[in-house]
């Protein structure tokens, strides 16, 4: 997957609410496992760094997961969705 396919793929999953736009309120970094990444569904490398954030949407506290390069795509874009939503 390209950058901008991923940059693609994250600004669906924003509009569609299937990712935050909020800040992650806890980030742990770490090795991956071989989960499934919330962003582009691939295995996360056990070789490389993923992100588990708790989310809260609402009252409910959730986990996500997302390797480096999806974790840099969703901050950017976030960014980006709430620079445009303030106008
Ligand atoms: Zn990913």
């Amino acid at each position: 997957m390209s950058d901008a396919e991923l940059r693609k793929l994250v600004r669906e999953k924003l509009s569609s609410g299937l990712l935050p736009r909020d800040a992650a309120r806890q980030v742990l970094a770490r090795y991956g496992k071989g989960e499934t990444c919330d962003v582009c569904g691939r295995p996360t490398p056990s070789s490389g760094v993923v992100y588990e954030m708790r989310l809260f949407h609402g009252m409910e506290a959730r986990s996500g997961l997302m390797d480096l390069a999806c974790f840099d795509a969703w901050q950017q874009e976030r960014r980006i969705a709430q620079a445009a939503s303030r106008g």
